[in-house]
């Protein structure tokens, strides 16, 4: 009797102990496995205590908004495991130095934290004094002061430093991490590049096949889910003229990350291997506050080849939960990157071609910035 009574009381023990290490494991799982790219839209606004074109909204110096987002992705970078963060451009409002003071100080927070790269929006080059708002022309030209206030030597140092267009500029880079046990490449272009930076974004993604690549440029898709086709003064190409010549080239080519028109917006683009390209626009500098801290998230799962799309806001503690700001989007993470089929359309992760995310909620309509 003293025996069976025993058994019983181990069989329930190891039972107990089994569920318990599942449940330890299902917890590891989540946790380990999902990792989070957190992104800035234009934060011109938040820099701008020069022209004080955010005097509009009455409150003052804004800069604030740009601390309540560096500070919030670094205390949540262990709770969401974040793996990087980009910047969409449009940093500063008009390229003064004290902006970029503002800019440095803020992104500074991330130092030693949380991984980044930036790009350059047209707010933020070619600077040339005339008559108007922004006391000159701005994005005439290609001179910036972005390099002494973010300059290539200081990043080179980093782990996660790929190389630059430039060797003395850091205008165009590519960056390089790891998560989940995956390997991601982004590569981060001037406003409107040029041919011969399209060549090299070429060249790198080429060479790094089995990487995952993103790319972030500031003007690339406008809130009509279109990619924009401006024609500039300025030398470069425009978001269709990137598809053609760059993004559409690559096998390992996935997302797509931009600002400057105003809204959010998704348009999911089959590239030239069969693999989906999820194109996303997010820009909050028309919203109060000049964006007041509006950020975006993405939380790669790969155990259901998902990126949720979170749309949140540190310094109010909200999110936006229309459709245009939460959403998920499919794409496979499971198999080897250079497995064939990876993206085939009509796979279980597949969107179909130029896929739309549903109609915005409550982004007004904001013409290009
Ligand atoms: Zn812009």
């Amino acid at each position: 009797m003293r025996k069976i009574l025993t058994l019983a009381m181990v069989t329930v023990l190891i039972g107990f102990a089994t569920r318990q290490n599942l449940k330890a494991a299902e917890h590891f799982d989540q946790t380990a496995k999902s990792f989070t790219i957190a992104v800035l839209p234009d934060t011109q606004f938040y820099c701008d205590t020069r022209l004080k074109l955010s005097a509009k909204w009455g409150n003052g110096d804004l800069r604030r908004y740009f601390f309540a987002q560096t500070e919030w992705v670094r205390d949540n970078q262990q709770r969401l495991n974040i793996s990087f963060l980009v910047h969409e451009g449009d940093i500063v409002q008009a390229d003064a130095p004290e902006e970029w003071a503002i800019a440095k100080e803020a992104m500074s927070v991330l130092d030693g934290k949380v991984r980044y790269c930036m790009c350059l929006g047209n707010h933020d080059m070619g600077f040339e004094k005339s008559d108007n708002k922004y006391g000159g022309n701005i994005g005439v030209n290609r001179t910036t002061h972005f390099n002494t206030y973010f300059p290539r030597e200081k990043f080179a140092k980093r782990r996660e430093f790929g190389g630059t267009f430039d060797p003395d500029r850091h205008d165009n880079s590519w960056y390089h991490f790891e998560a989940a046990g995956l390997k991601f490449i982004i590569v981060a272009l001037e406003y409107h590049p040029r041919d011969e930076v399209l060549d090299w974004a070429n060249r790198i993604v080429a060479e790094h096949p089995d990487h995952r690549a993103i790319v972030v440029t500031h003007a690339y898709l406008k809130g009509d889910k279109t990619r924009n086709t401006n024609k500039l003064k300025l030398k470069g190409n425009n978001g269709e003229q990137m598809w053609q010549k760059f993004v559409s080239k690559h096998r390992n080519m996935f997302m797509v990350l931009c600002g400057h028109f105003g809204g959010e917006a998704v348009l999911t683009s089959t590239g030239d291997h069969d693999n989906q390209v999820h194109q996303i626009l997010s820009n909050y500098q028309g919203l109060n506050n000049g964006g007041e801290s509006w950020l975006r998230y993405m939380v790669f799962q790969p155990e259901a080849n998902q990126i949720g799309i979170y749309t949140y806001n540190p310094a109010l503690d909200k999110f936006k939960n229309g459709p245009s700001s939460r959403f998920d989007l499919d794409y496979p993470m499971a198999p080897p990157l250079t497995a064939p089929g990876i993206t085939q359309p009509g796979a279980a992760n597949a969107v179909k071609k130029e896929a739309e995310s549903p109609a915005g909620d409550d982004q007004k309509a904001v013409p290009e910035e």
